[in-house]
Order: C-alpha cells, then structure tokens, then sequence
C-alpha cells in the first residue's frame, strides 16, 4: 500500500513517511494509492473481536509497512481500558428504535480528539524509527484549547517523543487551562502565550520554519513534527470505530449483516466524516453520509450547491469546536470522487486561496450529492434539542452532539428515510458544562465553570468524569508565560539544548 498527494499524483510514499512528513512539500495531502476491501465475512470477524482486535484488523490494511509486533504495540499502548472510560472503546448508546449513539469521548480528555490523538503518538515514534534513525520527535502544538490536551494526554511518555503545548493567556476557559496546567508526564510541556491564538499559531510555525533551528535540531537528533488534523495518522484511526460501529449495529439488533445504516457526523474539518467515507468505500453498508454544522455552514451550502465559499461572517457558537471556515480534509474527498485528478484539486484549492471560494465539476457534484446529505442548526435549535433529547430519552449529549441529532431529525422530516442510523457524539455534556446547562434551566446558581458541572449533574444525574470532577484540586505543574518573540527559547530550555 503506497501514499500519494492530493497535489502530485507522482509522489509515492510508505506509511510511515506519510505520517512522519504531516502534509506533502508542495502543501497536498497524503492519501492512499488504494482503498483496502472488506467482505461481510470479514466484518462478521472483526465483529467478535474488542475494539484493539478490531483496530488492529483495519490499520494492518492501510499501514502495510508497520510489523505485527508493531501495530501491537500501538494499538495496545493507545486503547488501554484504564484511560478509556468504556471497555468497548467507543461504545453505542441505543436511543430509540432506529437511532444510536456512537460515544467517542469515552477517553481521557472527554472529546472525540482521543480516538486518534491517543494513537497517533504511538504512530508517529514507530514512523520515526523506520524513517529517522536515532531520532527523537518534538511535537509543538498551538491550541486554542481542546487539542492541546487531547495531543498532551496522547503524547505523554511515549518514548522517543517529546511534546510542548502553547496557549493563549487569556484565551482558554478556566476549565481547559487547568486540564493543561497540571497535565502529568515525564515529557510534556504547557506554556502560555501573551497574545491570542493566532499569535501561538503563527509562533510556532515560524520555529518549524526557522533554519537555523532546524540546524540546531539536526544536531542533536531532534526533529519537529506536528499532532495537527490532517496527518494522515489521525484520519486513519478515525477508521476504524465506523467499522467497529456497524458491528455492534448488527449485535444490538439494529440491522441484518449486510443492511445498511446511515451516519450523522456534526462536523468541522471534515475528518471525522471523511473516515466514514472511507469505512463505506472499504466495504461496510453505509447508506447515507450526513454532514452536520452550526451557523458556520459551509460546508451545508457546498454540498449542496456544489461551491465552496468561506467568504462569509464567522460565528462564535455554543459549538466552539466547529467554529471553522475551510475544512481541510474536505480536499481528499476532492480529490478521491475527481477520479484523482490532482490537476483538478491544485485549481480548486489555488481558487480558495486566492478568492476564498471555488465551484466543482459538475461530474464530481453528481457523486457527492448521492452520497451525502447536509444540514445546520444555530444555538437555539441546538439547546432546545439538548432539552427535547434529555426530556424524550434522558439521554443527556453535549452541543455538537446536539448539532448531529438536530441535522438527523430534519433529514428524517424531509426524506422519510427510515434506515438505522449512528450519530456521532463527540464530546461528554460535562467538558460544555455552562450551555448544556442553560439549555435545560434558565435559573442558573452557579457562576463559575466548576460548579456549573455540579450544578449539571444535581439536574440531571448524568456521571460526572472523574478526571473532570478532581481536576480542581490538582497540582499545577506549568505556569509560565511567555511572549511570542520568545518561544524558540522556551522550545530550547524544554530540550536542554
Ligand atoms: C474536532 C471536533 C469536531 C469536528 O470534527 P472534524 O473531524 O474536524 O470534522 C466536532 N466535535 C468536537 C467536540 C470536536 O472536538
């Protein structure tokens, strides 16, 4: 199995190198030549195994050049029960006769983030040994909050790696500072910025780019790598809990071996979406790809229209995590459903750069509107669907879940589909504490974050996770603030060079 580049179609690259580059030199994204074939007999198989058998069966097909030893290790190391609040992994939440929630913040930070950001470390350091020899991986992340910790979580004590996360001061909320502050672990590191975090972000690419640091790094074999969303790493784990999904569909008696079932993704850079895009072309049923958004809905307009145009107000929504404008890994699917036309993707993403829109082939519109359909909803739809879900099910889902099961029901409405279907639910209500809590009650006691959770729970009775319920009184660990001019320092005195 070889890689290539959503830009340059001659490039042809292992796995490993893949994950150890990130993103392609001329700026593509690494794809696979071939998407790997499973039968009903084989997902019959998968089907009696845990989750790390069933992972183990999925990522030996894309990532051909890691030995079986290999993939042991990684996939173990990744999905161990002690960090993952379900023995299943991503266990399914049966809500009602034709719906199922897929739970995929069952790990340690309590966002979907976990599926692949607990794996991808593991990934990455194996990568490295094959590509890099002698090397030790230095991870820079700039965060604006939930993907630091899920990469500090991940990261943490993997060997060979080591790992330093950058936020702005005044930029996180108190909950998701705390979560980095006392982050555990003998390689890791939390700085904050002062500045926003366009400021950490730019920060850190200017290290990346920075030769003389590079130089510095050779030196004493150090090389930077990057935990970002559209390392092929993150994509393929994401994999792997569709399959998983539709084996457990056919065990709680949602569907016959062979059916299909539709899937519901509230969605922002198009990762996780695209994995089931990838679950269904391998092989599994899957009828229908539904794409959820908040107010932020470019992507609801360019499946359905056919362009792609981010040339529009930004919303700040209950939703933070799809707060986004350019979804990255929408240009994979480009590239797949163009008959992988790299010519074609350069001059769609040249337009997006240069004018902030572009319009696809109509070919191409035709195969996306038959395997997906879009919808969005605003904050107020999506927290009256909070109270609605916990009223009908006393099934108490976050705001992106909300978003998911919101878009899902308007389909429902219109189409009259009736087929099975899995909404992806990616994060725990606890880690949205103050809107999911003002979408049940409009008397609101508390007035800070950590009372809110109690407050929540006193409601409605759903688990607090520990790991968000102590974090109040644990040890602060990093403190120190930084200014973006002096980062490459924080960088060095990190590494002792
Ligand atoms: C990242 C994230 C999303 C969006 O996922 P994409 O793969 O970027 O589409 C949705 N919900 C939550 C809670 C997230 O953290």
């Amino acid at each position: 199995m070889y890689y290539t580049s959503t830009r340059d179609k001659s490039i042809r690259i292992s796995s490993a190198e893949a994950i150890t580059r990130g993103i392609s030199a001329e700026g593509g994204l690494f794809v696979p030549t071939e998407i790997p074939q499973i039968t009903l007999d084989d997902i019959k198989r998968i089907g009696t195994l845990p989750y790390t058998g069933r992972a183990k069966e999925i990522l030996k097909l894309y990532l051909t050049d890691f030995t079986e030893d290999e993939l042991n290790y990684c996939v173990e190391g990744a999905y161990k029960k002690t960090s993952f609040s379900s023995e299943k992994i991503a266990p399914l939440y049966k809500i009602s006769d034709k719906e199922s929630i897929l739970e995929l913040w069952r790990g340690p930070t309590c966002a979907f983030k976990d599926m692949a950001l607990q794996l991808l470390p593991y990934l990455l350091s194996v990568s490295a040994s094959k590509t890099l020899k002698d090397t030790k991986i230095v991870i820079l992340v700039a965060t604006s909050g939930d993907t630091g910790k899920a990469a500090l979580e991940g990261f943490k004590d993997v060997e060979n790696t080591q790992i330093l996360v950058f936020y702005p001061v005044d930029g996180v909320s108190p909950m998701q500072k705390l979560q980095m502050t006392t982050q555990e672990g003998n390689n890791v590191s939390v700085c904050a910025i002062k500045g926003n975090f366009d400021d950490a972000q730019s920060g850190v690419k200017s290290i990346f780019t920075n030769s003389e640091i590079k130089k510095k790094f050779a030196e004493n074999h150090l090389a930077f790598s990057s935990a970002n969303s559209i390392n092929w790493g993150r994509l393929v784990p994401q994999i792997v809990y569709y399959v998983s999904a539709y084996c457990d569909m056919v065990e709680n008696g949602s569907l016959n071996l062979g059916e299909e079932m539709n899937v519901v993704v509230p969605t922002g850079n198009f990762g996780n979406i695209l994995a089931a895009y990838y679950a269904k072309r391998m092989g599994v049923p899957i009828g229908k790809l539904i794409c959820a958004s908040n107010s932020n809905n470019v992507l609801t307009d360019f499946l359905k229209t056919g362009t792609y145009d981010k040339n529009r107000n930004f919303y700040c929504t209950a939703s933070p995590s799809m707060d986004i404008l350019i979804s990255s890994n929408l240009e994979r699917l480009l590239f797949h459903l163009s008959g992988e036309n790299d010519a074609e993707v350069r001059e769609y993403m040249k337009s997006l750069a240069d004018s902030g829109k572009y319009t696809v082939e109509q070919k191409l519109f035709e195969k996306i509107k038959e395997l997906f359909r879009a919808g969005y909803c605003d904050d107020a739809l999506t927290k009256a669907t909070i109270k609605e879900n916990f009223d009908k099910y006393h099934y108490l889902c976050d705001t992106h879940t909300a978003v998911a099961v919101r878009v899902y029901e308007d389909y429902v409405g219109e189409s009259g589909d009736n087929t099975p279907t899995v909404i992806a639910s990616t994060a725990n209500p606890y880690k949205f504490s103050a809107s999911v809590l003002s979408a049940l009650t409009s008397n609101i006691k508390s007035t800070d974050e950590f009372s809110m959770v109690d407050e929540l729970h006193a409601l409605t009775g759903a688990p607090v996770p520990p790991q968000l319920a102590t974090l109040k009184d644990k040890k602060v660990r990093f403190s120190d603030v930084t200014t973006k001019d002096d980062m490459a320092n924080v960088v060095f005195k990190m590494l002792n060079i």
